[in-house]
């Protein structure tokens, strides 16, 4: 399997050859053509699979048609939001997003808790496609107007399990009733225990499940 095959712009390409990825990871296999088809998806997947290409890459093929250099907040709403249960680690998937969205003009942001709100309100307010934060702060930027989430397509519960964990679920469900009913949703979690079969059931919609 070749990352060519999947149908992936030639700007998204020249970002993975950057990264030096020659073959696509299992779950980055199972993965990429489930979420290119606008499909639902649980995915079972630790951290170290590569877990965070099988769901950006196909985003921002998704979100293509969407990029430009304008600068008018107005034109960048969000639409790709990928909620961590921790800075660390919306730190790194913000990393990998910024790389592999390198060519494309998409614009990416990261905000977490535990730092200065300011820097983070400038860089929502200039207008982001894809933002991936943690849930307390996103709703503290929701609260400031610092940006909404009216337009968002797609949405990522990276480890839910470990959000759940850490008490995440009445933010989280405060962030999904303000996201339209329409996005596409995908979950990843280290293990489906009923609490994450229940998110699911109450959040996805008729999900593909893949394990590796
Ligand atoms: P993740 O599971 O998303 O945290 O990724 C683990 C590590 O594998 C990261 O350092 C990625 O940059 C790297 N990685 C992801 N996909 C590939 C791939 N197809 N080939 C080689 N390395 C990869």
């Amino acid at each position: 399997e070749r990352f060519d095959a999947f149908g992936l712009s030639a700007d998204i390409l020249r970002a993975i050859a950057q990264q030096g990825y020659t073959t696509p990871t299992p779950i980055q296999a199972q993965s990429i053509p489930i979420v290119l088809a606008g499909r639902d998806l649980m995915g079972a997947a630790q951290t170290g699979t590569g877990k965070t290409a099988s769901f950006s890459l196909p985003i921002i093929q998704r979100l293509l048609p969407h990029a430009n250099r304008s600068v008018s907040p107005a034109r960048h709403p969000v639409r790709a939001l990928i909620l961590t249960p921790t800075r660390e680690l919306a730190d790194q998937v913000a990393a990998n997003v910024q790389s592999y969205a390198a060519h494309t003009g998409l614009r990416s942001a990261v905000v977490f808790g535990g730092v200065d709100i300011k820097p983070q309100a400038a860089e929502l307010r200039g207008g982001v496609e894809i933002l991936i934060a943690t849930p307390g702060r996103l709703l503290d930027h929701i609260e400031q107007r610092n940006t909404q989430l009216s337009q968002v397509q797609m949405l990522v519960l990276d480890e839910a399990d470990r959000m759940l964990d850490m008490g995440f679920l009445p933010d989280l469900q405060r962030i999904l009733n303000l996201l339209p009913a329409s996005r596409q949703t995908l979950l990843f979690s280290a293990t489906f225990s009923n609490e994450i079969k229940r998110l699911a059931a109450s959040y996805l919609r008729d999900p593909v499940t893949i394990e590796v």
